[in-house]
């Protein structure tokens, strides 16, 4: 019986007609209550048989079409079969899309790699295999460090040195250059690309060796004409005026080329020196910069004010001269960008995060634009001034990548018209303590201020 198509209307008429007929059965034998109760137990007795139907068929994983039931039990038999259906056909397209993208990524020849928090291999596509050398099923759940162990690589992974991504041999194939990227979702989740680089690291070396080739090259000609000219200059006197001022503008000129050729050379040097680990002697760095200071004082002949704070036990693992270049770069060009009358101040210290050498001038500064440009080779905000100053516009270059040789980094902060503050971070691992009996006496974190010098 339904009525209005509503099958809870159609199911509790037919549980009143049900216990309405057991009424009027029992009245006729004299016993309503009896009658009523027996009809009362029937009809739990038939919800129960459906519910166990309804259960079975659920349990044996809604395959077969839904078993025959009247009323509000058909109505549900279908509605859970409609559901059903529903998520069945959903999870197949769920399943072809997954499909899919598993089947692009493996197509791409870069190797895609899912990392669990701990560095566990969770999934790869084939360019992992080829590039990294990672094998299906059996590196499944296996660190990725045990895999891939160069010392670079293990750094980026825990979030140490330079961020973005980093270049280093294929463990499959050391002449392969990989560049590695992580890109973080989810929880904790990471996804590691790795992409064949290897034809633009050939490219890349041979710019390097052009360059280097070409200064080479340069340098004996240019050795020749300078060494002309100085005799030409020794004889200056002798010659006509006219020829005396030529004499002087061609050795400036040879001169800067000369500085030009040196510093792409040393540059060059740098750069195909790939060991960043390789310079590692003990390097008295307050000796260094107290000869440095004293040059300083002699350039600015008391045009400045110069205050220095050097800590005397504070020495560095790493290349001397390579140091000493840095400071040296980076104290010139305080002199040379800070106008007369202005201040000059270094510093060396150590704190928890390593060893920092810190100049600051009250210069002319930099405008904010310039700065993350300004460890670019030739860069300069103005070529003019950079000229005039006997600069080639690869001191900081060099600064860079001499530092990068000690794990070090350069910060720089300025602002135009206020002044500049370029430091040098290095590691606390490249940290030393001088050897005894090597000590600058008095001169333990104590800032050495002086006046304007006046006659140096
Ligand atoms: P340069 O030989 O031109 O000095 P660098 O690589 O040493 O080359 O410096 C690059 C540019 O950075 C310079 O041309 C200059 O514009 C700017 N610069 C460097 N140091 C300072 C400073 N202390 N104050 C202002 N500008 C600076």
């Amino acid at each position: 019986m339904t009525v209005g198509g509503n099958p809870w209307a159609a199911e509790i008429g037919r549980f009143v007609a049900l216990l309405a007929g057991a009424l009027v059965l029992g009245q006729l034998a004299g016993h309503p209550l009896e009658a009523l109760l027996v009809a009362a137990l029937a009809y739990a007795a038939s919800l129960l048989l459906q519910l166990h139907r309804l259960e079975h068929w659920i349990r044996a994983g809604k395959k077969s079409h839904p078993p025959p039931a009247r009323g509000i039990w058909s109505e549900l038999y279908q509605q859970v079969h409609r559901l059903h259906l529903r998520a069945r056909k959903r999870k197949r397209k769920l399943a072809n899309a997954l499909k899919r993208l598993r089947q692009s990524v493996a197509a791409f020849p870069d190797a895609a790699v899912i990392l669990d928090g701990e560095d566990g291999i969770e999934w790869f596509n084939a360019g992992a295999g080829r590039l990294l050398g990672l094998k299906m099923p059996e590196d499944l759940g296996q660190r990725v460090t045990n895999l891939v162990r160069h010392p670079l690589f293990q750094d980026f992974l825990e979030g140490r040195g330079e961020p973005g991504a980093i270049e280093i041999p294929s463990p499959e194939d050391e002449h392969l250059v990989l560049s590695i990227a992580l890109i973080r979702y989810g929880a904790d989740q990471r996804l590691l690309l790795a992409r064949d680089v290897s034809h633009l690291a050939r490219l890349e070396q041979v710019r390097r060796d052009f360059v280097a080739n070409v200064s080479h090259e340069l340098r004996t000609p240019l050795t020749v004409i300078t060494g002309y000219l100085e005799t030409l200059e020794d004889e200056g006197d002798e010659l006509p005026p006219v020829w005396q001022r030529s004499v002087q503008a061609m050795s400036e000129q040879a001169n800067r080329m000369t500085h030009l050729v040196q510093d792409l050379l040393l540059l060059a040097r740098l750069e195909s020196d790939g060991d960043p680990a390789s310079p590692h002697e003990p390097v008295a760095v307050p000796a260094i910069l107290s000869g440095l200071e004293e040059e300083l004082r002699l350039r600015s002949a008391g045009r400045h004010r110069i205050e220095s704070s050097v800590d005397a036990r504070l020495w560095l693992a790493g290349d001397a001269q390579q140091l000493r270049g840095v400071f040296n770069n980076l104290l010139e060009n305080a002199l040379q960008y800070t106008p007369d009358g202005g201040q000059i101040s270094l510093r060396w210290y150590p704190d928890e995060a390593g060893a920092h050498f810190t100049v600051r001038d009250t210069g002319i500064g930099i405008a904010p634009q310039h700065i993350s440009r300004l460890t670019e080779r030739f860069f300069r905000v103005d070529a003019g001034r950079s000229r005039a100053g006997g600069g080639t516009g690869l001191g900081l270059a060099i600064v860079k990548h001499a530092l990068s040789h000690h794990g070090a980094h350069l910060r720089i902060e300025s602002a135009p018209g206020v002044g500049s503050s370029f430091t040098c971070d290095f590691p606390p691992a490249r940290v030393l303590e001088p050897p005894d009996g090597d000590l600058e006496p008095g001169s333990i974190g104590e800032p050495r201020a002086s006046a304007p010098a006046r006659d140096s």
